[in-house]
């Protein structure tokens, strides 16, 4: 993913565009073969526009997204629906993304039959197997979603995804209206299918701590853009950027004796209709310079693909 943007227009009552909202500025990442890329950042900061921007359920407003060659963000007609086959998304709400009026196994088969996959009973055997490699049973078929609990409706959502054997999913806080207990069994089963079925994830977050586990690397976004991007043993580590810094601070860690001093940052997100100039983070960064009001920090590869935006790595 190349220097993707994602901006949306600002319009008056009259439809008059008198600004924009930059949702995603610049972001760039490489997400490779069965290997999970951890998207963390607080709300409001791009991660989902990231995400439905690749999948093109929102178009781009600049950058690429090369994928076997080809630049996603180019692709028309059946050549973008056969992309759709391909990348899959997992969403937060399992509950909103179902029908309350369609038995669990139509929803499975749905994105079957959307791209005219195999015959009715063909998408059945396919629905049944689905929830048996999910965790469900096969009589759950004819059940309705509101018969099942948060957890089981995302197993639900993680095999309706599958359906269509793609190669990408992406994960949008998938395990975010969940109890931690039912988070890490969810964790653990989207680990068992990328292995099984050689799957790239982009594990979308707002929390650090649950994103270590199942990433290989990890890019922490504020307000649209990437402030910091490195392995995840490497980041957690060494956090370079002063957000990162902060939010890491904020995890618990198992070791008390290592614990550093809790970060809190002063004030909100700044809006991002109006964001600060210079380095977005500097309204409310400890060890913001007078150039940081002004200069926007280029992301930089320190080494060991560590990137970082930051002056203070200049
Ligand atoms: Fe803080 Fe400046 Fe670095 Fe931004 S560029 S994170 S304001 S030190
Ligand atoms: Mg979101």
């Amino acid at each position: 993913v190349k220097n993707i943007k994602k901006y949306f227009p600002i319009t008056t009552p009259f439809g008059k565009v008198k600004g924009h909202v930059k949702a995603v500025d610049n972001i760039d990442f490489a997400l490779h073969k069965r290997e999970t890329l951890g998207l963390v950042g607080e709300s409001g900061c791009g991660k989902s526009t990231t995400g439905r921007t690749i999948m093109r359920l929102t178009e781009p407003t600049a950058g690429e997204a090369i994928y076997k060659g080809k630049d996603l963000f180019q692709l028309k007609g059946q050549e973008l629906q056969a992309l759709r086959r391909e990348i899959q998304m997992v969403f937060q709400d399992p509950y909103s993304s179902l029908d309350p009026k369609q038995i669990i196994g139509h929803a499975i088969e749905e994105p079957l039959t959307i791209h005219k996959l195999g015959a009715k009973k063909e998408r059945m055997e396919r629905a049944m197997d689905l929830l048996h490699k999910v965790g469900l049973r096969e009589d759950q078929y004819y059940r309705y979603p509101h018969e099942f609990s948060g957890g089981q409706r995302q197993r639900i959502g993680i095999a309706r995804a599958l359906a269509v054997d793609p190669a990408i999913v992406i994960c949008d806080e998938p395990v975010s209206a969940l109890d931690v207990s039912i988070q890490s069994q969810v964790i653990n089963l989207l680990q068992e299918l990328q292995h099984n079925y050689d799957l790239s994830y982009v594990f979308i977050a707002h929390d650090l701590s649950v994103v270590r586990h199942i990433s290989d690397s990890i890019g922490v976004m504020y307000l649209g853009r990437m402030m910091e991007k490195a392995p995840t043993e490497e980041l957690f580590a060494q956090p370079l950027h002063p957000y990162t810094q902060a939010l890491l601070s904020a995890v618990p860690i198992p070791n008390p004796k290592l614990k550093k001093e809790r970060i809190i940052l002063k004030g909100d997100i700044p809006t991002p209709i109006n964001p600060p100039a210079g380095c977005v983070f500097h309204t409310r960064c400890p060890y913001a310079e007078a150039r940081c009001r002004t200069e926007i920090p280029m992301p930089r590869d320190l080494g060991m693909n560590h990137v970082v935006a930051c002056h203070l790595y200049d």
